[in-house]
């Protein structure tokens, strides 16, 4: 019996019903966008691998970094101990992070990556001997599924076996251009009721609640609100980071940065686990005592993996190339183009580009969520054609490697196309 049927008899996927689900498709192999099955059939990845590839699948430069480092320090433990991959990946990142960034704690996720961002914003007040108990936060966001993380996601199906379980947050309605007023008005109102230790968000582009955009301007003058009541602004950039919008950060299109920042997904290029909350000097000065109270008692078994660093050099060089950049600007040209064709479509609403992501949503299949049916029509549609698109709901959109080129772009366009006069 081939490996790929036995794999429901041991495993449990990710966000996959134990039964009724189509069986994986077994991968042999990836290079560049493409992923290669057993049977030697490639599908193009439109969507990065759930958006952490940037360079391509198994690049060269990155798989050359991780197997070096993993034969020279495969792994240590990094309390009392470092290691130079990891002090060279927290330079490299503060080079190019908003000039507020100041330190670098590393962790293994993105889930991880906002936990901490979230424990070291309330212990900051604890050791400042505040009593701030409150946290705001954006109705649909998505920080991950660790308790914390859920807690100030959105609360929804997927939070709901666990929603006795998650503390309480001050939610925001998410602020479309008819709500701008009021949002603020709210943000304003909670600021003026006082112990708000932190605001978190996923700046301009809310990823998992359907690429949705939102004013720029709007989160500038909130985060200068906040900031001026003393407020930490966390900038969750797990998806945006890394050239996604088409700066290297979101936070790059603010004029007030955020205090700390969460990065993952693209940290690594994409090929192996870990997560990075960053934050400013003002934040560990509440830290730096020798006092074990005033300790942030947080830590993983595999705290800044030598190989895991390795990686996201590698991927950092690349991502500082001249030629990645262009990339970035081709893709961007590429998706306005196809937007342009999709405008005024039947069947489409709001068609959208925001750097390399491009997404609209279908305009006849009903409310945009999650659990919305059409993901079920959608995802087989173009797995059919060999595309990975896996629609949020109603909401089809693409977030490619960088690497993609035009020819391989405008099939995705074309199928995506062509799905929509089929609609009839
Ligand atoms: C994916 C994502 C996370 C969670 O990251 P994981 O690595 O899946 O734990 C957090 N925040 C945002 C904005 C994300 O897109």
């Amino acid at each position: 019996m081939s490996w790929i049927n036995r794999d429901k008899e041991s495993i449990w996927h990710p966000f996959t019903p134990l039964v009724g689900s189509a069986d994986p498709l077994p991968v042999k192999k990836a290079g560049g966008v493409y992923l290669e099955l057993e049977n030697g059939r490639k599908i193009i990845d439109a969507i990065s691998s759930w958006w952490v590839n940037l360079h391509g699948h198994s690049h060269p430069r990155i798989a050359q970094a991780i197997a070096d480092q993993a034969a020279t320090l495969e792994h240590v433990i990094f309390a009392g101990f470092s290691h130079e991959p990891a002090v060279k990946l927290a330079e490299n990142l503060l080079s190019v992070l908003p000039q507020n960034q100041d330190k670098v704690f590393y962790s293994d996720d993105g889930s991880t990556a906002c936990e901490v961002a979230m424990k070291m914003a309330f212990q900051y007040w604890y050791n400042r001997g505040e009593k701030r108990n409150r946290i705001i936060a954006i109705d649909g966001a998505y920080h991950g599924d660790t308790f914390g993380s859920m807690s100030v996601g959105d609360r929804g199906p997927f939070t709901e076996p666990f929603a006795p379980f998650l503390f309480d947050v001050e939610f925001l309605k998410f602020p479309t251009e008819e709500l701008e007023a009021e949002v603020e008005a709210h943000f304003d109102q909670i600021i003026e009721g006082g112990d708000v230790a932190a605001f978190i968000f996923e700046p301009i582009v809310q990823g998992a609640s359907g690429m949705r955009v939102y004013s720029v301007d709007l989160l500038d003058r909130m985060i200068t609100k906040a900031q001026a009541n003393d407020i930490i602004c966390i900038a969750d950039e797990v998806m945006t980071g890394f050239g996604r919008l088409g700066k290297l950060f979101a936070s790059d299109f603010l004029v007030h940065k955020p205090d700390i920042m969460c990065l993952s997904k693209g940290l690594t290029g994409g090929a192996m686990a870990m997560g990075v909350t960053t934050c400013t000097s003002h934040i560990i000065e509440a830290y730096r005592s020798g006092d074990l109270m005033k300790t942030f008692f947080h830590g993983h078994s595999f705290t800044a993996n030598p190989m895991a660093c390795a990686a996201a050099n590698a991927s950092f060089e690349l991502l500082m190339e001249q030629e990645t950049n262009n990339h970035i600007h081709r893709i961007n040209q590429q998706h306005e183009l196809f937007a342009g064709r999709l405008k005024g479509h039947k069947h489409v609403a709001n068609p959208r580009v925001i750097g390399t992501i491009l997404a609209f949503e279908l305009s006849n299949f009903g409310e945009t969520s999650y659990v919305n049916e059409a993901r079920h029509k959608l995802y087989p549609y173009f797995l059919e054609r060999d595309i990975l698109l896996r629609p949020l709901g109603n909401v089809i959109y693409i977030i490619p490697p960088y690497i993609i080129d035009n020819e391989q772009l405008a099939y995705i366009y074309n199928t995506i196309y062509e799905f929509l006069e089929e609609l009839g």
